[in-house]
């Protein structure tokens, strides 16, 4: 009978046929535990239809399951040393492309449809390497790709700010990005115990689901990004202190923020923290119009 790839079994086998050793530095984690695996591809209702990319396959633990549900899957792995192993355990499987390249170095808009033309629908599944998980969910989103939906792998903590509503202590400047682009939930958590070797810290799945269009209307993208974190700064501050940080403290300057702030009805004694997108987004553009 066929073991996936994702038994302690399989995986120990692979491991030691390639002989190799998980790199930390390259967050190499390798999922254990196959009913993860099925919860992932049926959040992301993964069909004969859908084409999926995967970052870091590792030793296909993941692929094994997207290849099986997806009509195509193309893989980017930045560890030579997987190659060989990858090539061995997926051999069954003749719907996979690995590339190895360096994901935050791949030219995405070109590459995906060059390796998955006339693609009916997208999705990106990953268990992520943590020391890049938000380069590598905001090069996803900036992308000019048609993607559908995000099943991530990360650190419960990131999945949790990634969430965040206004008003709680997790809510800070990437909660804020994420929301512009996408509606975001954690599908679910998982334990540290499912993993070879076991990491720190608890995950937690992060489900993304793209918008049509940005959630708000803003004049100019990168400035409203750029004040958004300029205004979570110093979180402990108020919007006026790590506005006026930002901008300058010529006497100039502070009239036009003022009127901003007025114009966009908020009251500069409130922290970051408490404003909603659509706060954001009108101040954005109250500061842009006035040349601030
Ligand atoms: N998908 C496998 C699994 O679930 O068992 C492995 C996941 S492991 C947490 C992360 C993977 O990402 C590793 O295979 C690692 O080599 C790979 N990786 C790390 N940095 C990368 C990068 N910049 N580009 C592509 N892959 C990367």
């Amino acid at each position: 009978t066929h073991k996936y790839i994702a038994t302690p079994t399989r995986t120990n086998e692979i491991l030691q046929r390639f002989n190799l050793a998980a790199k930390k530095s390259l967050g190499q984690n390798f999922l254990m535990e196959p009913q993860i695996l099925d919860r992932m591809v049926n959040s992301a209702a993964i069909d004969k239809q859908t084409d999926a990319i995967e970052i870091g396959p590792g030793i296909g633990a993941l692929t094994e399951f997207l290849a099986i549900h997806a009509k195509r899957v193309l893989a980017f792995e930045i560890d030579q040393r997987l190659l060989p192993a990858l090539d061995y355990s997926l051999a069954d499987y003749d719907n996979v492309t690995i590339k190895h390249q360096d994901i935050l170095e791949a030219d995405l808009n070109s590459l995906i449809p060059e390796e998955l033309p006339e693609s009916e629908r997208l999705v990106v599944v990953a268990n992520l390497p943590y020391y890049i998980t938000t380069p590598i969910i905001f090069q996803l989103l900036e992308a000019k790709l048609d993607f559908d939906v995000f099943i991530l792998m990360m650190q419960k903590e990131v999945a949790q700010r990634l969430t965040a509503k206004p008003g709680t202590k997790a809510y800070g400047s990437l909660s804020v990005a994420i929301q512009y682009y996408c509606d975001s939930e954690i599908a679910f958590n998982v334990p540290k115990t499912v993993f070879k070797p076991q990491p720190n810290v608890d995950s937690a799945i992060l489900k993304l689901t793209r918008l049509a269009t940005p959630r708000v209307t803003v004049h100019d993208e990168a400035y409203f990004f750029r004040l958004v974190r300029a205004s979570f700064v110093q979180r402990r501050k108020t919007l006026w202190n790590n506005l006026r940080t930002a901008f300058g403290k010529n006497p100039e300057t502070i009239d036009q923020l003022t009127e901003a702030l007025n114009s966009a009805q908020i009251d500069a004694k409130r922290r970051a923290e408490t404003l909603t997108i659509d706060e954001f987004a009108n101040l954005a553009n109250s500061c842009s119009e006035r040349s601030l």
